[in-house]
């Protein structure tokens, strides 16, 4: 084991701060990595906070991040995908068990053995997994992805999370030319949905209860912008919608969305509210609507969604932060003020 540098949580109340947590030894197939950058999502807010407590309860202390770039430190012998100084990128996984159906067809977050990048069971250490606000990591070498050159690394590093959550199921809804698709909620996801919707071809319309927001939303790929909490605005777009992908991180009226969709359209979930929704059977059964939900990517999806960011020139519009302003950034968060991931700079962890 060796030892590494950390932030992390120690109850849902405290504030994040400095620890010394261990690092496994390389096993064969392991990379290790001198963490660069790792950016901050809102599930890490919310599993600090032990908000998802039924679903996979907090163990502390908890040490998150899942949005990871970092430069290979040292490599298993059997690693032939890596070498030191190459640059690596891990998302939300670091292990499944390799040889069920999902995994050969490389979607091991459908694994039942899938393991996450932090607060899971460590079969290594037989504690919970540690994540990226940390200096350094091991992970074995098909959870690393190449990370293609030309990105700027800060931006890259909300792609693991906030980039295949939102590729993922636009792709699996087939939003192209022609189709008219929602994104709602501009925070660090919804912003990625909103770059990939557009960089495919659909006509894309942003969902916000922010209208400062409006014109960062036209930039960054919108057509057009639509005030949630303006009833009006709303009842223009009734029954239109072929598709929309719903990355709000709190309670919402999720009906009001449905009945925007139009026969057979579908609505995506990728945010994960702490508590449940209410959902208005007609606001499904007129039209045939479905609503359904979608979990990051696999690694095979992730990498093509890093090679579909290089050839279209996308990353994340980030703040780059020190990691002593991770609690400032978590209040910031709540207060919907990010543009539009905080990511950060892990050599503030040094010294
Ligand atoms: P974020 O950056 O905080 O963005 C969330 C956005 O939701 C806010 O910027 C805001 O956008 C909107 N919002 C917040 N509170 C709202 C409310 N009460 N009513 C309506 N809209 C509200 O969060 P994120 O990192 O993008 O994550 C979003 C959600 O996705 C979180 O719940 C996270 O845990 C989840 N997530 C899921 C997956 C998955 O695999 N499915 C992966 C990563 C994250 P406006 O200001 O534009 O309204
Ligand atoms: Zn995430």
């Amino acid at each position: 084991m060796t030892n590494a540098k950390a932030y992390a949580a120690t109850s849902p109340e405290s504030p994040l701060g400095e620890i010394t947590i261990a690092r496994r030894d390389l096993t064969e197939d392991d990379v290790q990595m001198e963490i660069l950058f790792c950016g901050i999502c809102h599930s890490d807010l919310h599993q600090v906070r032990n908000e998802w407590k039924e679903v996979m309860a907090t163990v502390y202390p908890c040490v998150p991040g899942h949005e990871i770039v970092g430069r290979v430190t040292a490599v298993g012998p059997k690693v032939t995908k890596f070498k030191v100084g190459d640059i690596g990128a891990v998302g939300c996984m670091v292990d499944s068990d390799g040889t069920c159906q999902n995994c050969k067809d490389g979607e091991e977050q459908f694994c039942p053995s899938c393991v996450f990048t932090y607060n899971f069971p460590d079969k290594h250490t037989g504690k919970v997994t540690y994540g990226g606000y940390s200096d350094s990591i091991v992970v074995k070498d098909r959870f690393v992805l190449k990370v293609p050159a030309g990105l700027d690394l800060a931006g890259v590093a909300p792609l693991l999370c906030a980039g295949i959550t939102t590729y993922s199921p636009l792709h699996h809804w087939k939003v192209g030319p022609g189709k008219k698709v929602g994104v709602v909620g501009l925070g660090g996801l919804g912003h990625m949905g909103v770059k990939f919707a557009h960089a495919l071809g659909a006509h894309v319309v942003l969902f916000t209860t922010s209208p400062n927001k409006k014109d960062d939303a036209l930039r960054l790929g919108a057509d057009e912008v639509v005030v949630s909490k303006n009833p009006e605005e709303m009842a223009k777009h009734a029954g239109s919608f072929d598709f929309i992908l719903d990355c709000v991180s709190a309670d919402h009226d999720i009906n009001a969305l449905l009945n925007l969709l139009k026969k057979d359209g579908n609505l995506t979930l990728v945010g994960a509210p702490e508590k449940p929704m209410a959902v208005a059977a007609f606001a499904l059964l007129f039209g045939r609507r479905s609503l359904s939900g979608s979990p990051i990517g696999g690694t095979v999806e992730t990498q093509e969604m890093l090679d579909f960011c290089a050839k279209h020139n996308i990353t994340a519009d980030v703040e780059v932060i020190p990691i002593q302003k991770v609690n400032e950034a978590y209040d910031r968060l709540l207060k919907q003020d990010v543009k539009y991931r905080f990511v950060i700079d892990m050599a503030s962890l040094k010294g």
